[in-house]
């Protein structure tokens, strides 16, 4: 049986990214070059390794092969991330995501063999521009660059209509997947059920059609 995550790079997101994992309680082999790092996630990783992730005679001594994901979050260092990257996929690794720098940085990624490339600062700003276009946007995101979906409340004057009354679907094509009440989510709402106020409704659609919906929100 394979064992489940590594992160190569602990940087802000690959510290993130294993703060998160641990906090789920996955098991995570930490790599970092540089040993302060290592010393510092020591206590909480399930194993962490001082070393240079480009040098393929070190991935092969630690069994990273044997592992589903990898997180490649090696940062400026790009020529790194694309070398670790190759060596992980020529390995065999099932599920390879790597932080990109760039759109060419992330070409080159998506070729050798990346099943996920990250832009966490583009997909920040882009959360944020949208969260700013009105105050009825809790968040968004792109699922891929066809799909999108997206947090939203509903004016007050609204609170007490159904879900069906919206006319998501008819207006902009969009389907409301969840809804968040008090904390706690429920999929797949009926069309009559009653918007209660502070209620955020999880809306899915193609991201041209989100994209009308935010318009008119705004
Ligand atoms: P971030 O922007 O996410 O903070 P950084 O560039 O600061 O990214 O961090 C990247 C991390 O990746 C650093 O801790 C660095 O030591 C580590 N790193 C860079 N190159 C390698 C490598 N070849 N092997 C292992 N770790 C590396």
């Amino acid at each position: 049986m394979r064992r489940p995550f590594v992160v190569i790079g602990l940087g802000r997101f690959g510290g993130s990214v294993t703060q998160e994992l641990i906090r789920q309680g996955a098991e995570v082999l930490a790599i970092d070059r540089d040993d302060a790092k290592i010393e510092a996630f020591r206590e909480h990783v399930t194993s962490s390794v001082v070393a240079d992730a480009t040098d393929e005679k070190v991935l092969k001594e630690l069994g990273v092969h044997e592992y589903t994901h990898v997180i490649v979050a090696i940062g400026n260092d790009i020529e790194a991330s694309i070398l670790t990257t190759l060596l992980l996929s020529e390995l065999g690794v099932p599920d390879i995501s790597v932080k990109a720098q760039n759109d060419y940085h992330a070409r080159v990624l998506t070729k050798i063999g990346a099943d996920r490339v990250l832009h966490p600062e583009r997909d920040m700003g882009t959360r944020l521009a949208h969260n700013l276009m009105s105050k009825n946007i809790i968040d968004y995101a792109e699922l891929s660059g066809q799909l999108s979906v997206m947090e939203m409340t509903v004016d007050e004057h609204k609170c007490g209509g159904t879900i069906g009354a919206l006319e998501l679907r008819r207006k902009y094509h969009c389907a409301v997947v969840a809804v968040c009440r008090n904390g706690t989510f429920f999929s797949s709402p009926p069309m009559t059920e009653v918007i209660k106020k502070g209620d955020i409704l999880v809306v899915l659609g193609l991201t041209k059609d989100v994209y009308q919906l935010e318009q008119a929100m705004a």
